[in-house]
C-alpha cells in the first residue's frame, strides 16, 4: 500500500514526525502524559506500510480498551481494509501465539485461560488435599504463583519449601486441566520461544517492528519475552513515561526504561516535552504534584494548548460519601444539560469498591455508565455459570467449570459427592469428569448418588451433540434453555427483583457481535470468544459515562474528569503510606490528573461509614501539594442539599 506520507505527518510536530520516520533499529521516546506517544505509534504503524504489511507488525499495550483504541485510530489513518492482527495487550497477543503453537507449547488444542477467582480456586482444591498447609491463605499462594511467574521462574523442583511445591502442584494441576493463567501466558510464550528455534525464527521474520505503548508498566516476564522477539534485523520502538509507572506492585519493574537502554545501547532517544492534551492550569497542576517525587527523570511539560478555555480546578469538600456523590451528580446534570456527551466525562477512584454507592444513586436516577476495568461483565455469576458449562462441554477436563456448575440448577448433587469425586480425582491424578466415569462404573456411591452424577455427565454429552454446529450465540441460548439456567433465574428475577435475565440475553447479544467482527481462521472461533470473555472489559454504550479505578484510566483523556474520596488514607492508600510506597501512590494521582482535557474535579468527603462505623477523614496530601499560588483553584464547602 502507498500511504500519503505528506497527510499522514501533517498533525504531527517536527519530533513526532522524526520519531513517525526514523530508520534506527532501536529507539525509545521518553515523554510525559499527552504528548503524543501514543499518536506516534499509531501514526508510525501507518507509515510502516509503506514498507511492510499489517502481519508484520506488532503493537503492544495495556489494556484492552487502549488495545482496541490503538486499532480504531490506525484504522482511521489508512482505511477500515486493513486488518492487524498483532495489535493488542501482551496477554491477548501471548495467547494468539500460544493458540497457534499450542502443540510445542505442550498445552493441549482446547486450552483456556483462566482469572485469579479461578486460580484461587484451584488453590483451595490443593490446600484441602495438603493439610499440612492449612495456616496460609490462598491469597498468599496466588501471590506467591504470579509473582514467581512474573519474575520468569518455575518451581524449584529440588527445593522442599512448602511454597515451592504448593507452586508445582498448582502446575501440574492446570496442566492436567488444559488451564492457563494470565501470567502463565507470557511465561509459557517465553519458554516457547527459547527453546523452538523454527518458532522463534519464524516470528523473527515475520515481526520486522515492534512497536511497545505504556513501556515503563512492562513486567520482567514481559520484558524478556520482547527481547526474545527482537533481533538485529527488526526495528523496535517502545515509548513510556517514568511518572506513569503505577504497577510496580504487579510486578511491573519501574527501572525498566534504564534496563533497556542498558541492554540496547545503541537504542536512540527522542524527547516530547508539548502536551497537547490538557489546559495550562491541568498541566501546571500535574507538574506541581510530581515534583514531590524525588525518584524520576525531570521532564518539562509545556502547552500552547487554547482548544479550551481555561476552567478552574474543583475541590470539593463533602459533608460525607452521599454529599460527594450528589455533587458529582449535580455536575453530571450540568455538564450534560450544556449539550456534552457523558461518555466525554469520567469517575475516576483509587479502588474499585468506590464504584457501588456511585452505581446505586447513577441507577436511581437513571444515568447510563459504564464501568472498566475489574468489575466485569463476564465475571457476574450468571454469565460465569453458563460460559462454565459452555467451557466443560468442549472440555471436560475443565475442572474449575465442572465444580462450578455440576450442582446448578440444584441436581441435589451434594457436598459428600462432590468431596468423593475431588477425593479419587486427586488420589488417582485424573479430572473430575473422568473421577465421575470411575466412580459410575465402580458403583462406588449408593445408586441414587451414581445416577445424579450420571445424569450430569449425559446432560453435558448431548449439549456437545446439540451445539456443536451451532453458531456461538445459539450454543448459548441452547445451553441456558436445556440446563435449566433461564428458567432459574427468571425464578429468581421475579423473587428477588434483579436482572440477570437481561445479562444473559446481553451475553447473546455479545456472542453475536462476536460472530460478526471474527475476521480470524474460523477454527478459533469458540476457543477466541471464551477467551474474549475472560480477557475482555465491559459492554461498550457510546453515551454513558465512564467509570474507572485510575489504574485502569491510563492512556486514556476524558474533557471532564472527577476523582473522588481525596482522603488520606484512600489516596494516598494507608497501604502506601505504611510500607513507604507514596512515590507510587503520587504517580498514580498523577496520572488521574493528566486524564483531564479540559475541567477538573476532586472531591473528599470528611465523613465516611465503613462497615457501618463512622469515620471522620483527612483530606488527601495531594490536594495539598497541587495547591500551588499559580493555580487557579476553586474550594467549594458542602451544601447539604437533598436535591440532585
Ligand atoms: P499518555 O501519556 O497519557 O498515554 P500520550 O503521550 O500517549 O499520553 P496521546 O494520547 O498520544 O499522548 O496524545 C494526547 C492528545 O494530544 C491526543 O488527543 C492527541 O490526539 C493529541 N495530540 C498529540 N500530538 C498532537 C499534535 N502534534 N497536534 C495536535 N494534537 C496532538
Ligand atoms: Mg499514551
Amino acid at each position: 500500500m502507498v500511504i500519503n506520507k505528506i497527510n499522514l505527518l501533517k498533525s504531527l510536530n517536527y519530533y513526532q514526525q522524526q520519531a513517525v520516520t526514523i530508520k534506527h533499529s532501536s529507539v525509545l521516546i521518553l515523554a510525559g502524559a499527552g504528548s503524543g506517544k501514543t499518536k506516534v505509534l499509531v501514526h508510525r504503524a501507518a507509515w510502516l506500510l509503506n514498507k511492510y504489511k499489517p502481519n508484520n507488525i506488532m503493537m503492544v499495550t495495556f489494556t484492552n480498551k487502549a488495545a482496541t483504541e490503538l486499532k480504531n485510530k490506525v484504522n482511521q489513518l489508512v482505511g477500515t481494509q486493513y486488518h492487524f492482527p498483532w495489535i493488542g495487550t501482551f496477554h491477548s497477543l501471548a495467547y494468539k501465539i500460544l493458540r497457534i503453537n499450542y502443540n510445542e507449547a505442550r498445552l493441549p488444542n482446547n486450552f483456556q485461560i483462566i482469572d485469579s477467582n479461578d486460580q484461587t480456586k484451584l488453590i483451595k482444591q490443593i490446600i484441602s488435599n495438603n493439610n499440612k498447609c492449612l495456616n496460609i491463605l490462598p491469597n498468599q499462594i496466588l501471590q506467591f504463583i504470579n509473582k514467581k511467574k512474573d519474575c520468569g521462574s518455575r518451581p524449584n523442583i529440588l527445593s522442599d519449601n512448602i511454597m515451592d511445591c504448593l507452586y508445582k502442584q498448582y502446575q501440574q494441576l492446570c496442566d492436567r486441566n488444559g488451564l492457563v493463567d494470565f501470567n502463565e501466558l507470557l511465561l509459557r510464550n517465553y519458554e516457547l520461544l527459547n527453546s523452538n528455534h523454527e518458532i522463534l525464527n519464524k516470528y523473527h521474520k515475520q515481526f520486522t517492528n515492534i512497536l511497545i505503548d505504556e513501556f515503563q508498566d512492562t513486567s520482567y516476564i514481559q520484558y524478556l519475552w520482547i527481547c526474545k522477539l527482537i533481533t538485529n534485523k527488526n526495528n523496535i520502538m517502545v515509548v513510556g513515561d517514568d511518572d506513569q509507572s503505577i504497577y510496580s506492585w504487579r510486578g511491573a519493574q519501574s527501572n525498566n526504561m534504564q534496563i533497556f537502554l542498558h541492554d540496547y545501547p545503541n537504542t536512540h532517544i527522542i524527547k516530547l516535552e508539548e502536551n497537547y492534551r490538557s489546559t495550562n492550569n491541568i498541566l501546571q497542576a500535574a507538574n506541581s504534584l510530581i515534583q514531590h517525587n524525588n525518584i524520576r527523570l525531570k521532564k518539562i511539560l509545556w502547552t500552547k494548548n487554547k482548544n479550551y478555555k481555561e476552567e478552574p480546578i474543583i475541590i470539593y469538600y463533602a459533608l460525607d460519601q452521599f454529599d460527594e456523590i450528589k455533587f458529582i451528580i449535580r455536575q453530571i446534570k450540568l455538564i450534560e444539560n450544556s449539550g456534552i456527551s457523558l461518555n466525554k466525562c469520567a469517575v475516576l477512584y483509587r479502588n474499585n469498591t468506590q464504584s457501588r454507592l456511585l452505581e446505586d444513586i447513577l441507577v436511581q436516577q437513571n444515568i447510563p455508565y459504564n464501568i472498566y476495568g475489574n468489575v466485569n461483565f463476564f465475571n457476574r455469576q450468571e454469565i460465569k455459570n453458563v460460559l462454565a458449562y459452555l467451557r466443560l462441554i468442549y472440555n471436560h477436563n475443565d475442572d474449575i467449570s465442572y465444580i462450578r456448575i455440576i450442582n446448578i440448577p440444584n441436581r441435589r448433587i451434594g457436598k459428600m459427592t462432590i468431596n468423593k469425586i475431588k477425593e479419587l480425582a486427586n488420589t488417582k491424578k485424573i479430572s473430575f469428569w473422568h473421577a465421575s466415569k470411575l466412580i459410575i462404573k465402580n458403583n462406588i456411591l449408593p445408586r441414587r448418588y451414581n445416577n445424579t452424577i450420571n445424569n450430569f455427565l449425559s446432560l453435558i454429552r448431548r449439549l456437545y451433540f446439540d451445539i456443536c454446529k451451532q453458531p456461538i450465540h445459539s450454543q448459548l441460548n441452547t445451553i441456558m434453555v436445556n440446563t435449566g439456567l433461564l428458567n432459574m433465574y427468571s425464578d429468581k428475577d421475579k423473587i428477588k427483583h434483579l436482572n440477570t435475565v437481561d445479562n444473559l440475553k446481553e451475553l447473546l447479544n455479545a456472542a453475536y457481535q462476536f460472530e460478526l467482527n471474527f475476521t480470524e481462521n474460523k477454527l478459533f472461533l469458540l476457543q477466541s470468544f471464551l477467551t474474549y470473555t475472560n480477557l475482555s472489559i465491559n459492554k461498550n454504550h457510546n453515551e454513558s459515562l465512564n467509570l474507572m479505578t485510575i489504574h485502569a484510566s491510563k492512556g486514556l483523556e476524558f474533557l471532564y474528569v472527577f476523582i473522588i474520596g481525596m482522603e488520606e488514607d484512600n489516596f494516598p492508600s494507608k497501604l502506601s503510606i505504611d510500607i513507604n510506597r507514596l512515590e507510587e501512590e503520587r504517580r498514580l494521582a498523577y496520572v488521574g490528573i493528566t486524564r483531564t482535557v479540559s475541567k477538573l474535579f476532586m472531591t473528599y468527603a470528611s465523613t465516611k461509614f465503613i462497615y457501618g462505623k463512622k469515620i471522620y477523614c483527612q483530606p488527601s496530601r495531594f490536594i495539598y501539594e497541587i495547591n500551588n499560588s499559580i493555580l487557579n483553584v476553586k474550594r467549594i464547602y458542602y451544601y447539604n442539599s437533598n436535591n440532585y
